[in-house]
């Protein structure tokens, strides 16, 4: 390492050290005792903050750092962890603590996966989806990762997905005028190609590194959450795999997707991949131009 990289990392580890002080104290005030920090291990796997597992003298906490300094975004993390919990159907961790800077949750202690375990989250999650509104949206907007996440309420999926998904993504995104024309000839098949169905209380970002497993139960963290079509969470498991045939088939048998919704999966996941291609560029924008054209015929 050169010296600059030196410099840099002591003025990295001299911020984490006052995040720590300044949390401990935190917590200490909300929990009303002497917290006192045993010792910390940084994780890894999150796309936005950086996260650390504490031990202090009375038990283990997630902390998330929000060092990008996103505005409001713990605030709408937690609404959205509030609103999945409300529903009594899958788990959330608890929430600790949380302002601007930092969030604390109850650290879920990951275990392997027992032989039930997809066939539960499966039924898990179809318990979550029979939860609905009036309309597509949420009364607040939230964020995607870290980008803002519209949720203007719409009563058609297909309006809701152009105006508060896709285009909001085209319009900060970096997209060729032929990807722009194939988007709004997608956008005029749309109504057609999705059947009529109910908005769902939905994850939003159900990647296999948005959940946990622990003691045999599932923990869905860092949602996403909005009232919309439900084939958008089922869209996004299969994105980046590791869903396993069991959680489909639950899922199916407790609440039957509609006809031919797996030819809709990759239009859903049109979203998410714009999400990555603002996000992080690179090969999602082939992925969305290949999607558009196998659409577009
Ligand atoms: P980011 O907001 O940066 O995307 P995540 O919320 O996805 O971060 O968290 C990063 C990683 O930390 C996750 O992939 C998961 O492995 C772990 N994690 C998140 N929440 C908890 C928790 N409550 N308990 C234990 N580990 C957690």
């Amino acid at each position: 390492m050169h010296d600059f990289d030196y410099c840099i990392l002591a003025l990295y580890l001299n911020m984490i050290k006052e995040l720590f002080v300044n949390t401990i104290e935190k917590l200490s005030n909300s929990l009303n005792c002497n917290l006192v920090l045993k010792n910390y291990t940084q994780i890894f796997g999150g796309s936005v903050n950086t996260a650390f597992l504490i031990n202090t003298n009375i038990g283990k906490f997630f902390l998330k750092f929000n060092i990008n300094k996103v505005k409001n975004l713990f605030d709408k993390e937690v609404r959205g962890l509030k609103l999945i919990s409300l529903t009594n159907t899958i788990k959330v961790p608890s929430v600790i603590y949380f302002d601007e800077e930092v969030l604390a949750l109850e650290f879920i202690q990951s275990n392997e996966l027992n032989k039930k375990f997809w066939s539960s989250f499966g039924y898990s999650l179809s318990e979550l989806h029979y939860n609905t509104s009036e309309s597509f949206g949420l009364d607040h907007n939230n964020f995607i990762g870290s980008l803002l996440q519209k949720n203007n309420f719409h009563t058609n999926w297909s309006d809701f997905f152009i105006n508060q998904r896709l285009k909001p993504q085209l319009d900060i995104g970096n997209f060729s005028v032929k990807t722009q024309k194939l988007f709004e000839s997608l956008f005029l098949k749309l109504e057609n190609i999705f059947p009529v169905t109910k908005p769902s209380l939905i994850h939003g970002d159900l990647w296999s590194g948005n959940f946990i497993s622990s003691k045999d139960q599932v923990f869905v963290i860092d949602p996403a959450v909005y009232y919309g079509n439900r084939e958008m969470d089922i869209a996004m498991s299969k994105l980046f795999g590791g869903f396993k045939k069991e959680f489909y088939d639950t899922y199916n048998y407790y609440y039957p997707l509609d006809k031919n919704w797996k030819i809709r999966l990759d239009i859903c996941n049109l979203y998410p991949l714009l999400v990555h291609a603002n996000l992080f560029g690179g090969n999602y924008y082939s992925q969305i131009n290949s999607i558009l054209k196998s659409v577009i015929k």
